[in-house]
Protein backbone atom coordinates (compact mmCIF):
# COMPACT_ATOMS: atom_id res chain seq x y z
CA UNK A 1 0.00 0.00 0.00
CA UNK A 2 1.36 3.44 -0.77
CA UNK A 3 1.88 5.58 2.45
CA UNK A 4 1.64 8.85 1.03
CA UNK A 5 -0.24 8.69 -2.15
CA UNK A 6 2.45 9.20 -4.68
CA UNK A 7 1.02 9.80 -7.75
CA UNK A 8 1.23 8.31 -11.16
CA UNK A 9 0.31 8.66 -14.61
CA UNK A 10 -0.87 5.53 -16.92
CA UNK A 11 -0.09 6.60 -20.59
CA UNK A 12 -1.84 4.03 -22.64
CA UNK A 13 -4.58 4.44 -24.97
CA UNK A 14 -6.55 0.78 -24.87
CA UNK A 15 -9.39 2.02 -22.40
CA UNK A 16 -10.25 -0.93 -20.79
CA UNK A 17 -7.04 -1.93 -20.08
CA UNK A 18 -5.47 1.97 -19.14
CA UNK A 19 -8.84 1.79 -16.35
CA UNK A 20 -8.29 -1.31 -15.10
CA UNK A 21 -4.48 -0.72 -14.24
CA UNK A 22 -5.80 2.98 -12.51
CA UNK A 23 -8.68 1.19 -10.77
CA UNK A 24 -5.79 -1.61 -9.20
CA UNK A 25 -3.05 1.21 -8.52
CA UNK A 26 -6.26 2.99 -6.77
CA UNK A 27 -6.86 0.45 -4.91
CA UNK A 28 -3.19 0.28 -3.50
CA UNK A 29 -3.28 4.07 -2.97
CA UNK A 30 -2.04 5.65 -5.18
CA UNK A 31 -3.45 8.52 -7.18
CA UNK A 32 -3.56 7.56 -11.15
CA UNK A 33 -4.05 9.94 -13.98
CA UNK A 34 -4.23 8.39 -17.43
CA UNK A 35 -3.28 9.83 -20.66
CA UNK A 36 -4.28 7.80 -24.03
CA UNK A 37 -1.89 9.88 -26.19
CA UNK A 38 2.15 10.66 -26.10
CA UNK A 39 0.57 14.35 -26.92
CA UNK A 40 -1.74 14.10 -23.12
CA UNK A 41 0.81 12.73 -21.79
CA UNK A 42 3.32 15.15 -22.57
CA UNK A 43 1.04 18.40 -21.85
CA UNK A 44 0.01 16.30 -18.47
CA UNK A 45 4.14 16.45 -17.38
CA UNK A 46 4.59 20.23 -17.98
CA UNK A 47 1.07 21.27 -16.53
CA UNK A 48 1.06 18.87 -13.26
CA UNK A 49 2.82 19.05 -10.00
CA UNK A 50 4.77 16.38 -10.96
CA UNK A 51 4.50 12.18 -10.95
CA UNK A 52 6.58 10.29 -8.98
CA UNK A 53 6.45 7.99 -11.64
CA UNK A 54 5.06 6.77 -15.26
CA UNK A 55 3.80 3.57 -16.51
CA UNK A 56 4.13 3.64 -20.42
CA UNK A 57 2.86 1.67 -23.09
CA UNK A 58 5.18 1.49 -25.82
CA UNK A 59 2.30 1.31 -28.58
CA UNK A 60 0.69 4.56 -28.74
CA UNK A 61 -1.10 6.31 -31.71
CA UNK A 62 0.80 9.59 -31.50
CA UNK A 63 4.65 8.21 -30.73
CA UNK A 64 5.96 5.09 -29.63
CA UNK A 65 6.81 5.03 -26.14
CA UNK A 66 10.84 4.50 -27.40
CA UNK A 67 10.44 7.80 -28.30
CA UNK A 68 8.80 9.14 -26.08
CA UNK A 69 10.93 8.04 -23.41
CA UNK A 70 14.21 9.35 -25.18
CA UNK A 71 12.68 12.96 -25.60
CA UNK A 72 11.69 13.02 -21.48
CA UNK A 73 15.02 12.62 -20.86
CA UNK A 74 16.90 14.56 -23.10
CA UNK A 75 14.22 17.21 -21.81
CA UNK A 76 15.99 16.80 -18.60
CA UNK A 77 12.59 14.78 -16.80
CA UNK A 78 14.10 11.70 -14.83
CA UNK A 79 10.47 10.82 -13.42
CA UNK A 80 11.30 6.92 -12.98
CA UNK A 81 9.27 4.94 -16.25
CA UNK A 82 7.88 1.84 -16.02
CA UNK A 83 7.52 0.62 -19.82
CA UNK A 84 4.73 -1.68 -20.74
CA UNK A 85 5.60 -3.76 -24.19
CA UNK A 86 3.99 -6.63 -26.38
CA UNK A 87 7.26 -7.57 -27.50
CA UNK A 88 9.55 -9.87 -26.29
CA UNK A 89 12.69 -9.45 -28.10
CA UNK A 90 16.16 -8.69 -25.99
CA UNK A 91 16.48 -6.33 -28.46
CA UNK A 92 13.42 -4.28 -27.70
CA UNK A 93 14.32 -5.03 -23.78
CA UNK A 94 17.57 -3.44 -24.77
CA UNK A 95 15.59 -0.58 -26.59
CA UNK A 96 13.24 0.57 -23.79
CA UNK A 97 16.21 0.90 -21.04
CA UNK A 98 18.86 2.79 -23.10
CA UNK A 99 15.93 4.87 -24.19
CA UNK A 100 15.75 5.80 -20.51
CA UNK A 101 13.05 3.52 -19.15
CA UNK A 102 13.72 2.04 -15.75
CA UNK A 103 12.12 -0.89 -15.83
CA UNK A 104 10.37 -2.99 -18.58
CA UNK A 105 6.95 -5.05 -18.36
CA UNK A 106 6.07 -7.77 -21.39
CA UNK A 107 2.45 -8.03 -22.08
CA UNK A 108 0.33 -9.50 -21.52
CA UNK A 109 1.71 -9.70 -17.57
CA UNK A 110 0.17 -10.44 -14.15
CA UNK A 111 -1.44 -7.56 -12.13
CA UNK A 112 0.68 -8.32 -9.38
CA UNK A 113 3.81 -8.18 -11.29
CA UNK A 114 2.82 -4.73 -12.25
CA UNK A 115 2.18 -3.77 -8.63
CA UNK A 116 5.40 -5.12 -7.74
CA UNK A 117 7.68 -3.46 -10.27
CA UNK A 118 5.95 0.22 -9.38
CA UNK A 119 6.54 -0.82 -5.77
CA UNK A 120 10.47 -1.48 -6.47
CA UNK A 121 10.71 1.32 -9.14
CA UNK A 122 8.96 4.13 -6.45
CA UNK A 123 11.20 2.27 -3.45
CA UNK A 124 14.44 2.98 -5.49
CA UNK A 125 13.78 6.59 -6.37
CA UNK A 126 13.18 7.21 -2.53
CA UNK A 127 16.24 5.40 -1.83
CA UNK A 128 18.82 7.74 -4.66
CA UNK A 129 16.38 10.94 -3.87
CA UNK A 130 17.10 10.20 0.02
CA UNK A 131 20.95 10.10 -0.60
CA UNK A 132 20.52 6.45 -0.80
CA UNK A 133 23.02 6.13 1.79
CA UNK A 134 26.40 7.16 0.52
CA UNK A 135 25.79 7.78 -3.44
CA UNK A 136 28.35 9.43 -4.91
CA UNK A 137 27.56 12.67 -6.64
CA UNK A 138 30.50 13.73 -8.39
CA UNK A 139 33.12 12.14 -10.13
CA UNK A 140 36.41 13.86 -11.69
CA UNK A 141 39.06 12.26 -13.36
CA UNK A 142 41.68 13.73 -16.10
CA UNK A 143 39.96 16.01 -18.38
CA UNK A 144 36.15 15.13 -17.29
CA UNK A 145 33.82 16.30 -14.78
CA UNK A 146 30.50 14.62 -13.83
CA UNK A 147 27.88 14.99 -11.80
CA UNK A 148 25.31 12.82 -11.40
CA UNK A 149 22.67 14.88 -9.24
CA UNK A 150 22.51 17.36 -12.32
CA UNK A 151 23.22 15.05 -14.88
CA UNK A 152 26.07 17.25 -16.35
CA UNK A 153 28.69 15.65 -18.03
CA UNK A 154 32.16 17.61 -19.67
CA UNK A 155 34.81 17.05 -21.28
CA UNK A 156 37.93 19.57 -21.00
CA UNK A 157 34.64 22.25 -20.08
CA UNK A 158 32.54 20.68 -22.89
CA UNK A 159 29.29 19.64 -22.34
CA UNK A 160 29.05 15.44 -23.49
CA UNK A 161 25.78 13.89 -23.69
CA UNK A 162 25.25 10.57 -21.66
CA UNK A 163 21.93 8.68 -21.54
CA UNK A 164 20.45 7.62 -17.91
CA UNK A 165 21.94 4.34 -18.35
CA UNK A 166 25.45 5.50 -19.41
CA UNK A 167 25.55 8.00 -16.30
CA UNK A 168 24.23 4.66 -13.92
CA UNK A 169 27.03 2.71 -15.72
CA UNK A 170 30.01 5.64 -15.01
CA UNK A 171 28.60 6.20 -11.64
CA UNK A 172 28.63 2.30 -10.48
CA UNK A 173 32.31 2.51 -11.88
CA UNK A 174 32.61 5.55 -9.50
CA UNK A 175 31.77 4.02 -6.70
CA UNK A 176 33.63 0.97 -7.15
CA UNK A 177 37.16 2.35 -8.38
CA UNK A 178 39.56 -0.52 -9.16
CA UNK A 179 37.46 -3.37 -8.61
CA UNK A 180 37.15 -6.13 -11.04
CA UNK A 181 33.37 -5.84 -12.31
CA UNK A 182 31.98 -8.51 -14.30
CA UNK A 183 29.10 -8.23 -16.50
CA UNK A 184 26.80 -10.03 -14.96
CA UNK A 185 27.24 -7.85 -11.81
CA UNK A 186 27.06 -5.16 -14.13
CA UNK A 187 23.96 -6.16 -15.68
CA UNK A 188 22.42 -6.88 -12.17
CA UNK A 189 23.55 -3.83 -10.81
CA UNK A 190 23.17 -1.33 -13.13
CA UNK A 191 20.70 -2.39 -15.72
CA UNK A 192 18.45 -4.77 -13.28
CA UNK A 193 18.74 -7.14 -15.55
CA UNK A 194 18.54 -10.89 -13.34
CA UNK A 195 19.80 -13.63 -15.36
CA UNK A 196 18.83 -12.80 -19.14
CA UNK A 197 21.07 -9.92 -19.71
CA UNK A 198 23.04 -10.13 -22.44
CA UNK A 199 26.71 -9.58 -21.92
CA UNK A 200 27.09 -7.74 -25.36
CA UNK A 201 24.97 -4.74 -24.26
CA UNK A 202 27.94 -4.00 -21.68
CA UNK A 203 30.52 -3.90 -24.39
CA UNK A 204 28.73 -2.09 -26.61
CA UNK A 205 28.41 0.64 -23.28
CA UNK A 206 31.62 0.56 -22.35
CA UNK A 207 32.88 1.36 -25.69
CA UNK A 208 30.94 4.21 -26.03
CA UNK A 209 32.10 5.79 -22.51
CA UNK A 210 35.87 5.24 -23.51
CA UNK A 211 34.59 7.35 -27.31
CA UNK A 212 32.79 10.03 -24.90
CA UNK A 213 35.29 10.29 -22.07
CA UNK A 214 38.84 8.57 -23.12
CA UNK A 215 41.67 10.89 -24.28
CA UNK A 216 42.83 7.69 -26.64
CA UNK A 217 39.63 5.70 -27.20
CA UNK A 218 41.65 2.69 -28.87
CA UNK A 219 43.99 2.87 -26.32
CA UNK A 220 41.91 3.21 -22.84
CA UNK A 221 43.80 4.39 -19.61
CA UNK A 222 40.41 4.56 -17.15
CA UNK A 223 37.83 1.86 -18.64
CA UNK A 224 40.21 -1.29 -18.54
CA UNK A 225 39.29 -4.31 -19.94
CA UNK A 226 40.26 -7.47 -17.43
CA UNK A 227 40.42 -10.35 -19.85
CA UNK A 228 38.09 -13.05 -18.92
CA UNK A 229 36.68 -11.37 -15.99
CA UNK A 230 35.30 -8.10 -16.95
CA UNK A 231 36.08 -4.29 -16.51
CA UNK A 232 37.94 -2.03 -14.55
CA UNK A 233 37.59 1.89 -13.81
CA UNK A 234 41.11 3.06 -12.77
CA UNK A 235 39.99 6.94 -12.16
CA UNK A 236 44.05 7.61 -11.66
CA UNK A 237 44.63 6.21 -15.05
CA1 LIG B 1 -1.28 0.71 -26.50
Amino acid sequence: MSQDGERLLVVEDEAHLAAGLKLNLELEGYRVDVAPTAREAGQRLLSSEGYDALVLDVMLPDMNGFEFCSHLRESGNFVPVLMLTARASADDRVRGLEAGADDYLVKPFELTELLARVRSMLRRRNWERDGGGRRQALLEFDHVRADFDTHEVTVRGQPVKLTQLELDLLRYFAENPGRVLSRKELLEKVWKLRNYGEARTVDNFISRLRRVLEPHPKTPRYFLSVRGAGYRFLPDG
